[in-house]
């Protein structure tokens, strides 16, 4: 394999956010490759609850004429997303249109579209180190059949995912914040499988996240569709509490699932885990001569855990800012600060608002969960206003009808009327998000205060 001695922009890593950032830079006429550790046809695989958010596909078929996942990619439409504390009965639903994809057949599509645009995709290259001119990100070091190979970039996106090879060796005292290493209370672990059987389940277009009492918050069981007749079973926990003496997470994820769906009702199609970084993305993301996108930014929803949508989107952007800083010739973090700017300003801020939320499900425990489920705190349509708009504000009339059905404990309502106070707050100051890195500081530091976090 010839590799270049040099490209316009080095994508580390062809998963979602790597291959659509490599193919709007190819798109552009400029000079892109994709280095990736797997394969070149599995390159795109990923052990994953297969859940995409609509809004990134629909705006690739809008601003890029890229089509949304269909045919074989497109495992299932997906109608709702439920929550759900101890009991399966007591259920929230919220109309979230979705997509169950299957990952690898969507990722290659993505990948095939990038490379009839120019992108050159280099499967079995192992990313290992970065090459470094003083504070500037000048290229990378790949290690092929034992000997490296040196690549120079003006700009290097680490699309590597929970890995973040990229991020990881920058150099500390160029990164200058500690916020960019990620402790094991921002992390699940999951373990899933898809199960078939041999007729149709009865959930239909929906996916459900089970707050349990024996997993800790932020760690959730999910039952999603997956087709008729399959099912997308899993379980995440958080990685700095131990698991039950002696237990591994298999184990305990089929102490939950066993009953529901004994074993020999199904046949294992797939299954395997992997770990999520569940924080906000970090407070800025580029770097002189480098971006983060995807789950190496931290682009994933902390209440969910869905990173699908989110790294689609970052990696959008990062390929849009890199175009621009090609047309100017310079490379600098303020050069790539529009990338900040404007991830800040969507994904950023929904996560901030999520974080909230994630927050408040572990103040409430799940039996809080369950009782505000039970008492239908919150209806359907409450529930889709509180994510999707930041200035949501209850009336008088219906907070007092709320604190009549809380009577006379009120503790699990003043804390959701608190957290909804919080969401406006935060997502006012992330669209106050400086102009260029001089005021990063700042509003770091306000950004931890709010959240009541210092990352
Ligand atoms: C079990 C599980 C279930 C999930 N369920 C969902 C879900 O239902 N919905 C959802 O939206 N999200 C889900 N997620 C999260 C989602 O999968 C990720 O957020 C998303 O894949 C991130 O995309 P990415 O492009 O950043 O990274 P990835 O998809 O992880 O891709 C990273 C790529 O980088 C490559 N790479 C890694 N290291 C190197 C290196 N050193 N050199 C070169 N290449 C390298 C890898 O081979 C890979 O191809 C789930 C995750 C897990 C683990």
């Amino acid at each position: 394999m010839d590799y270049p001695k040099s490209a316009d922009v080095i994508v580390v890593g062809g998963g979602p956010a790597g291959a659509i950032a490599a193919y709007v830079v190819a798109k552009a006429g400029k000079d892109v490759i994709i280095l990736d550790k797997k394969k070149r046809d599995r390159i795109g695989d990923k052990t994953c609850g297969e859940a995409l958010d609509k809004p990134a596909p629909l705006l690739f078929k809008k601003e890029l004429g890229l089509e949304v996942p269909h045919g074989e990619e497109l495992t299932s439409p997906i109608e709702f997303l439920s929550f759900s504390s101890i009991n399966l009965d007591d259920k929230l639903k919220a109309k979230t249109p979705a997509f169950l994809v299957n990952r690898l057949k969507y990722g290659q599509r993505l990948l095939k579209e990038a490379e009839e645009k120019g992108a050159r995709i280099f499967g079995e290259s192992p990313v290992r180190e970065l090459i470094l001119k003083g504070d500037q990100i000048e290229g990378v070091r790949i290690h092929r059949k034992g000997k490296p190979v040196e690549i120079r970039a003006k700009i290097v996106i680490d699309a590597s995912g929970f890995v973040a090879v990229v991020r990881k060796n920058i150099p500390s005292e160029i990164k200058r914040s500690t916020e960019y290493e990620v402790p094991d209370d921002s992390i699940v672990a999951t373990y899933r499988e898809i199960v078939e059987f041999d007729d149709d389940h009865p959930l239909k277009n929906e996916i459900v996240l089970w707050y349990r009492e024996d997993i800790p918050i932020p760690g959730y069981a999910w039952i999603f569709t997956s087709g008729p007749k399959r099912l997308n079973l899993g379980i995440t926990w958080p990685k700095n509490i131990p698991y039950p003496e002696g237990k591994k997470l298999k184990d305990l994820y089929h102490e939950i699932f066993d009953e529901m769906y004994p074993p020999s009702t199904y046949k294992i199609v797939h299954s395997g885990g992997g770990q999520i970084p569940i924080r906000i993305p970090f407070a800025s993301v580029v770097f002189n001569g480098a971006m983060l996108v995807g789950d190496a930014g931290c682009f994933v929803d902390p209440t969910t855990a869905e990173g699908h949508g989110p790294a689609l989107l970052s990696g959008y952007q990062a390929g849009k800012t890199a175009v621009k800083a090609l047309k100017k010739g310079s490379y600098r973090m303020e050069d790539l600060w529009e990338m900040n700017l404007e991830v800040m300003k969507g994904t950023g801020k929904t996560s901030a608002m999520s974080y909230i939320m994630q927050r408040l499900m572990a103040e409430l425990t799940p039996k809080g969960i369950n009782k505000v489920l039970k008492k239908k705190l919150l209806s359907q349509e409450e529930l889709e206003q509180i994510f999707i708009d930041e200035n949501f504000e209850f009336s008088l009339g219906t907070k007092i009808r709320k604190a009549l059905k809380f009577f006379p404990n009120f503790t699990p309502l003043i804390k959701i009327m608190k957290a909804i106070n919080r969401v406006e707050e935060v997502a006012n100051h992330y669209d106050a998000y400086p102009e260029d890195p001089s005021g990063l500081d700042e509003w770091t530091a306000r950004r931890n205060s709010l959240l009541g976090v210092q990352f």
